[in-house]
This record gives C-alpha cells, structure tokens and sequence, in this order.
C-alpha cells in the first residue's frame, strides 16, 4: 500500500456520479506518461520486497492471544523517522539512511514493511535482504509492549471469531456491516472504511466468501455454521447469511475484512525498459501460480481448518464490487459490462513484447474493456495490447475518490490513473513510472503468501528476482500459456497441499529455440501456432526442479548464475534460499499452512472437529513467534538453512 491521500472521501452515491470524470482523467495521465516515458531506457533494475505483518496482544493467564488494535498506534511510531525527514530533509548524505519504510494498510492490526530504498541491481545484494527483514522486525519489536508479538502468515486463523479482538468490539458496525468484524478492525484512515462501505453498496449486498471446510473425523455432515449468527437483525443485509449466501460446508465471511485483513509478500522489480517490463509482466503471470503453492501459510478462517491452503479466492470475493448485472446474474440493462473476474483476480491479458513469443490466442478470455477509452488510446498511437490493458483495467470504477483531489493537472498528476489501477489487484501489476519521478517502469509479483521466517521471505524475494534476471539475460526464455490455463493454476495451487498433489499447466519447453543464437531466431511470421503438446501438465516439482523431459525453473536460474561472475560467498548463500525452494518443490520440506494444519490437528485439545480454538491460537502464534525470532528450529517447515544464518 502507497502513500495515501488526505481529505474526505465521498460515499458511494456521490462517488459513482464522478466515476466517468476520474476515468477520463485517469487515462489523459496514463498518456502523459506514455508519451513521456514510453522511450526511458537502461534503468538499473531496482527492486524490493513488501512484508505485512499483524499485531497480536498475548494475555498469558487465560492463554488467549488477540488482534492488537494498537497497530495504528505502532506504525505512527515507526514512521516519526520518515515524518521528519520530509519536512526537514536536510543536506543529502547528512542523514543515514533510512532502514525501512512502514505502511498501513486495511486492518489496524496490520503493518507493512519494505526496505527504506530499493535494492540495488547487483546479485550481491540479494544476500543483504534477509538482514533487512530481520532488522525490520528488530525494529518493530522495540516499539512493542511486553505482552506483544509480530507474526506473518497468510491469514490469522481467529480473524472475526468470538473473541479474537483486543480491545474487544461488537460487530455491528455501519461500514462492514459485518456479523463478525467490528468496524474497529479497520484502519482509522478514512479511505479504508469507504472502501470497504462503497464495494458493498456497488454490489448491492455484502461481499460472500465461502472457503470449503477441512472435514476431519468429526466434523458434521453437512458442516452447518452454528457461530453465525443468522437471526440477526440489525442491518437489512442480515438475512444475507440465512437466504443463502452462506454455504453448507463452508467457512462464511461476509466483510472486505477477511481478504484485505490477509497478510502477503509483494516484490516490485524496475525494468530497463517498457518493452523488458512487458516481458516480465506476462512471464511472472504464467509462473505465479506455482511458485504461490510454495508459499502456502492460510489453513485456517474464523476458526475453522479450511480445505485450502491459500489466501487469494478469500481475498478476490472480498472486493468483489460487481454488481449482479456485472456478475452475469441478471441481463444487463443498468451496467455496461458482464465482467467475468473480481478486481482481485488474476490478469485477463497478456502485454506482449518485442520479444515475439506472445500469439494472440493465448489471450484467450473474452475481454470485457471499455471501447471508447479503447479507441481513444488506439487513435493516440497506444497498440492494441497495451490499450486493451488499459482499456480492460478501466472498465471498473474509482471505488474511492477525495472531493480535494478531484481538480488535478494531468500532466503532471497520475492521482486518477493510480485510483483505478491500484484497486485493479491483480496477480502481476505494470506499474508505469510516476510523473516527474526517476522511478522506472515496474512490475510487481503479487501472488505470494508471506512466511513465517525472514530466511523464508527472503528466499522466496531472492528467487523472484533472480528468475526475473534471467527472463532478461535469456531473451528466449518462454512461458506463455493461455490466460484460462493460468486462471485454472491458480485454483488449482489453493486446494490442500496443492504442491504435492496438484498438476499446473506449464511450457513444456521454456528454453524454445534457445540453442540459435539470437541472429538465428525465427522470425515470428514462420512460427507456428501452439501444438496440443506445448503446453502440458506437470507437478510443482517438475516444474521447479525439472525432470528428464523438462528443464525446471530452478536449473534455469542456476544456468543464469553459472554465466555472471559471484563471490563464492554469495553463491554458497543463494544455493541455500534455492535449497529451500528446491525442497519446498520435492516435498521435502512443508509448507506453513501444512505444518500450521499439523500442529492443529496434534494439539492436545483439538477435537477433530475443524475447530481451531483460542486455546490451540495462542499455543500456535506464540510458537510462530518463536520461529521467526530463531527461538525456535522448524526444519520440517524452514529447511536447515534458516538456522544457519
Ligand atoms: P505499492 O504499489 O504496492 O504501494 P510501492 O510503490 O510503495 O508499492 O513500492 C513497493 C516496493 O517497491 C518497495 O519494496 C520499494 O522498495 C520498491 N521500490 C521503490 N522504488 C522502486 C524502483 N524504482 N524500482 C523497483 N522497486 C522499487
Ligand atoms: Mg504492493
Ligand atoms: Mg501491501
């Protein structure tokens, strides 16, 4: 989460009246900044990583453990440094730099951390991030209380259970609405809130999020909530629960809460150019689904073992503002669009690059994008790849608009371009650069859940950008599959242990022609189209590690290494974050959410009920803690390498 803007958001029934403005605006910037940046070469690729961490109050007598409301609090702490430097900058190089930077975002509970600039290009550094987030982490816990722990996994097991709130409120807020979050689980910050209120009136009924529940030994059949509380009667969407937007056999949340409340690991990387920035876009895109069942560490919502091990599907219904028209429900008569996805979702398009690899059929969902703005971009020398891009991300509205920052000069302002694309989350961002900024064109890796330890977050970032470094070095490597194979990964890289048990669609060949020196490349005219054989299925395993008939992700990389010249010292310490990669791949090493199901379910007071209770929460995050802050070894889950450095 950026900086945010200040002043008075509007409520939705104002708001959608100037939905058309902000989108008229917003792409006049968008061209702003084509035109002006379309041609920025050679940025050095700069990158960093996003961790988001939640506060949680212990109360050791009665062995609970609670989401801390003192997060806002926390964060105004860690950011009095960067507060200051802002209105007192002072001579450059006077002041050290600053070690991290910290961000709200949508609980209050919750704090996000990056490094205090950007990592610098070189694969040195790569060896420098884990002390970063260790550091962070240090850093934070010396703004804590006593009774106070961070932890980072996916989603925080008691979120919008009976007592999981410290200091407790009831849920009757007038934001969520919610039968389970209070609207004090929201940041205080204005914009949260009404985003939250305008996704639901947009829709016209609360967010329904239905996770299937984990059926132990003895979990009724059919599981039938008995916590919801369907007879209330506070709010008219009330009776949403009861008329069926609860599901049997499933665990029910109802409020922008339960996804936005959710905690990940984000990685940006600056591209040379546009062109090597559309590359990654699209090859991130294909790769993300596997390499997010890695990373699994959400098993468990509201208290229940979940038959999941993932947070994104929680996450995409939390947001999603399509109205039943949009949905597909009714005809369309009001809405201009049936519009297949949430704004959280995976990508609907390709970017395509110079690189020649991209074919039209892999674009292959059918695209709902506004035509006008689509024309508009075309007749001002945008292609048709970038336009539909922009022309698909806009048709969703502004769901949040400031009545201060409506009046904006678009040539220097990407405020309304920003509102639309930073509410279109999608499983890979193209972030164009900021107007009058030396930041370059970016893409950010938005799939990944955020882990337990600083060893494993940073072998996950250390990976993304080394696999980002070499689709640059080898200019053949391809990976494109059609947009609804990607989407089929990505449900299949949620289900329980998908890394073990699951098939992902994958390039059987990623290499191509790679043998041809590049003088020798075929020109796209006399390729032909995909054979049935070019895309296959294949474990995460294979994919990761390779096989005798595919050549795996992590050779790949090691091929890029083998060819730039490391320090010993730094290879032997990348070949540890691949190590972990490489077992969380084989099986030999567990995810989170595999291990988190373990301890559950061999917890003395479990009842093989699904239930996770507070008594089973606070032995669980007290041990999480633990890992992260090296008291505590975890091979099984970190690999042997976390405890060496
Ligand atoms: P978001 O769009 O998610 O709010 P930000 O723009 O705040 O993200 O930045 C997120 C990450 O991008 C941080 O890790 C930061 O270090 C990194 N970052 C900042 N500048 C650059 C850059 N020029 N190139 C690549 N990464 C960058
Ligand atoms: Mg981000
Ligand atoms: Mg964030």
């Amino acid at each position: 989460m950026g900086l945010l803007s200040l002043g008075t958001p509007l409520p939705w029934d104002q708001a959608k009246l100037l939905a058309r403005e902000v989108r008229q605006h917003g792409i006049e910037q968008f061209l702003h900044i084509w035109r002006n940046m379309k041609d920025r070469q050679k940025d050095n690729l700069l990158w960093g990583d996003e961790i988001e961490y939640i506060l949680i109050s212990l109360d050791h007598k009665n062995r609970r453990a609670r989401l801390s409301q003192r997060g806002h609090e926390l964060l105004s702490l860690l950011q009095v440094e960067e507060n200051e430097r802002l209105t007192n900058p002072g001579r450059p190089g006077e002041k050290p730099e600053l070690e991290a930077l910290w961000r709200p975002e949508f609980g209050r509970y919750m704090i996000e951390g990056t490094p205090g600039h950007p990592y610098n290009s070189t694969v040195d550094e790569l060896v420098n991030v884990e002390a970063n987030m260790k550091r962070r982490r240090e850093i934070v816990a010396e703004n804590m209380t006593e009774d106070e722990i961070i932890v980072s996994i996916g989603s925080y097991p008691e979120l919008g259970s009976a007592d999981f709130l410290d200091p407790p409120h009831k849920p009757n807020g007038q934001f969520l609405r919610s039968l389970f979050l209070p609207d004090e689980v929201v940041n205080p910050h204005p914009r949260f809130r009404t985003l939250a209120a305008n996704i639901r009136e947009r829709r016209g009924a609360k967010v329904a999020i239905n996770m299937p529940i984990f059926h132990d030994a003895n979990t009724p059949n059919p599981f039938v909530d008995p916590t919801i509380p369907y007879e209330r009667n506070l709010f008219p969407e009330d009776s949403e629960a009861k008329k069926g937007a609860a599901l049997p056999d499933h665990i029910y949340m109802d409020a922008m809460g339960f996804g936005m409340g959710c905690c990940c690991l984000q990685i940006t990387l600056q591209a040379p150019n546009v062109d090597q920035a559309r590359r990654m876009y699209d090859q991130f895109a294909t790769v993300g689904a596997v390499i997010m069942s890695l990373s699994a560490s959400s098993p468990i919502f509201r208290g229940y073992l979940a038959d999941v091990d993932c947070r994104w599907n929680v996450i995409s219904a939390a947001v999603d503002d399509r109205t039943p028209e949009e949905r597909g429900l009714w005809p369309l008569a009001k809405d201009r669009f049936v519009i297949p996805k949430s704004r959280y979702g995976t990508i609907d398009t390709f970017l395509g690059s110079s690189d020649g690899h991209f074919r039209p059929e892999y674009n292959d969902l059918p695209l709902a994008y506004d035509k006008d703005i689509y024309q508009h971009l075309a007749d001002s020398g945008i292609d048709d790849l970038m336009a539909k891009h922009v022309s698909h991300l806009f048709i969703r509205d502004p769901l949040v608009i400031f009545e201060e920052l409506l009046d904006q000069d678009d040539s220097v302002s990407a405020d309304h371009f920003e509102n639309i694309q930073s509410t279109n989350w999608q499983n890979v961002r193209f972030k164009p650069p900021p107007p009058n900024s030396p930041i370059g064109w970016r893409v950010e890796f938005r799939p990944l859940e955020v882990q337990v330890t600083d060893f494993e977050n940073a072998a996950f970032s250390v990976f993304t950008v080394l696999l980002a470094r070499a689709m640059l070095a080898f200019n053949d490597i391809n990976m494109y599959i059609p947009v609804t194979k990607m989407d089929i990964n990505m449900q299949r890289a949620h289900s329980r242990d998908a890394v073990l048990n699951e098939k992902f669609y994958f390039r059987r060949n990623i290499l191509g022609d790679n043998k041809l020196p590049e003088s020798e490349s075929k020109p796209e005219s006399q390729l032909t189209s995909d054979s049935e054989e070019d895309v296959v299925e294949m474990s995460a395993n294979e994919i990761v590690n390779g096989s005798l008939e595919f050549v795996g992700l992590i050779p790949v990389v090691q091929m890029y290494l083998d060819s730039i010249a490391l320090d010993d010292a730094v290879r032997s310490k990348i070949d540890v974050y691949i190590a972990f990669i490489s077992g969380r791949a084989n099986g030999s090493i567990m995810t989170a959410a595999a291990w988190m199901r373990n301890f559950v379910r061999s917890h003395p007071a479990y009842k093989f009920d699904s239930v996770v209770s507070p008594e089973i929460n606070y032995d669980l995050v007290i041990v999480l803690d633990e890992m992260a802050r090296g008291k505590r070894l975890v091979p099984e889950m970190v690999g042997t390498g976390g405890s060496s450095v």
